[in-house]
């Protein structure tokens, strides 16, 4: 049987995207993270291959990217908008984290258990449909 999946969201760290992983579970999403064992094997490789694919069914994808908002605010501007991507305007957007090294890590860990956000953490996006990518600051 044909299945069609979605990457919604990618990340450097497959701790991250386990985290995102657990809220979408919880939500009744399945979810399945691409290249995990080989990112966990050298992190190095990570960087590389564009780190931690997390992808969802293609009728879950709305609903995904709808918890994926509620936990990651940054990815409405101040009026509550979607953003767009600036070249091309368009909404499909992959969020990625920008975590550089293990203390930043461990601060996006923590505000994310708290919902807090940290603010120096920058949230990078890559647009599905250009391949432009920018950044929310
Ligand atoms: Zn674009």
């Amino acid at each position: 049987m044909q299945r069609t999946f979605i990457d919604i969201a990618r990340f450097q760290y497959s701790a991250e995207a386990q985290i995102v992983k657990g809220k979408l579970q919880s939500e009744g999403i399945e979810v399945f993270l691409k290249d995990q064992v080989l990112i966990d094997t050298d992190p190095l490789i990570s960087r590389a291959i564009g780190g931690v694919k997390l992808r969802v069914r293609a009728e879950d994808e709305l609903k995904a990217l709808k918890i994926l908002d509620d936990i990651e605010p940054y990815s409405v501007d101040d009026s509550g908008n979607r953003l767009k991507c600036p070249e091309c305007g368009s909404e499909r957007l992959i969020f990625q984290t920008s975590v550089k090294d293990v203390k930043s890590f461990l601060a996006f860990l923590f505000s994310f258990l708290t919902f807090a956000l940290p603010i120096h953490t920058r949230y990078d996006y890559r647009c599905e449909n250009c391949g432009n990518q920018f950044s929310n600051k």
